[in-house]
């Protein structure tokens, strides 16, 4: 069944875009929402986003890379709202720069964000889930995952891992009734990728826009709507037997 009733669900980085549409869609299926943000101000956002939707949300100030931060946010979510049922790494970032002049710093920053902080957070909420004997967590991942493209290559290099992360924790926690799936995203229209759907100076689109709508078999962007039901399905008993997988949510375009 697809009810998340009386579960508690941890959702990163969820004050907008896919993290606030996923969070949503669990409360709609019954799930307590929790969520963080590493700017004051952007959970700020999540709680009046929430509010105005109704959602009974509580928001920390957490950066997922911080390992003791993600650790007493969990501590303090465990005794307060209760084990966490279902952990979504959603948080994330992309620098768009050219390989060659990519500074260390920056493709490491990615890799941080984008791959080892759903190391920490996983890491912070499975041993609650062993003892609760279940347990859901989702790893946002991207077509990145499975390819590569001019300027991403931290972005790439972290999602492929992400993906490889996924179908190792499904190997090492499985037998505890664990089971870790990715969604990718295909081309969705969030602030992250805004600056590829601005209209150019002389009021043409974008070049970027042209290409993801004529290549997607649905010849559109995704929403993060479109992510509302694979969420709730990965994170519901009625994936109970899906492990180690990622769910490619992308209007065809992979195909
Ligand atoms: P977004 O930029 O709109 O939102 C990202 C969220 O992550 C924000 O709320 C931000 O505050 C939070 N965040 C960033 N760094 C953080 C940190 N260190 N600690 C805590 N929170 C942090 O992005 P989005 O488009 O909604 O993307 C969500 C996820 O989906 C990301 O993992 C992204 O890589 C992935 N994704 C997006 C697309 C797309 O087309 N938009 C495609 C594929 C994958």
């Amino acid at each position: 069944n697809f009810s998340l009733e009386g579960k508690v669900a941890l959702v990163t980085g969820a004050a907008y875009g896919i993290g606030l549409a996923i969070a949503q869609a669990y409360a709609e299926a019954g799930a307590k929402i929790v969520f963080n943000c590493s700017r004051q101000e952007t959970v700020d956002r999540g709680l009046k986003a929430y509010k105005e939707l109704g959602i009974d949300a509580k928001g920390y100030l957490c950066d997922v890379t911080d390992e003791e931060a993600v650790k007493a946010m969990v501590t303090d979510i465990e005794a307060t709202v209760g084990t966490i049922d279902i952990l979504v790494n959603n948080a994330g970032i992309i620098k768009r720069i050219p390989m060659e002049e990519m500074n260390v710093e920056d493709f490491r920053r990615v890799v941080d964000v984008d791959l080892i902080a759903p190391y920490i957070c996983a890491k912070a909420v499975i041993p609650g889930m062993i003892k609760k004997g279940h347990g859901k967590i989702i790893n946002i991942c991207s077509m990145m995952s499975e390819l590569g493209r001019e300027t991403v290559s931290a972005y790439a290099a972290a999602k492929g891992g992400l993906k490889m992360l996924t179908r190792n924790i499904c190997s090492e926690y499985g037998e505890h009734n664990i089971q870790c799936n990715g969604i990718g995203p295909g081309y969705i229209a969030t602030d992250q990728t805004a600056p590829l759907r601005e209209i150019q100076p002389d009021g043409s689109r974008h070049p970027f826009d042209q290409f993801i709508i004529s290549k997607t078999p649905a010849a559109r962007w995704g929403t993060p709507e479109d992510l509302m039901g694979p969420a709730v399905f990965l994170a519901s008993d009625a994936s109970n037997f899906v492990n180690g997988h990622v769910l490619y949510v992308d209007g065809g375009i992979l195909a």
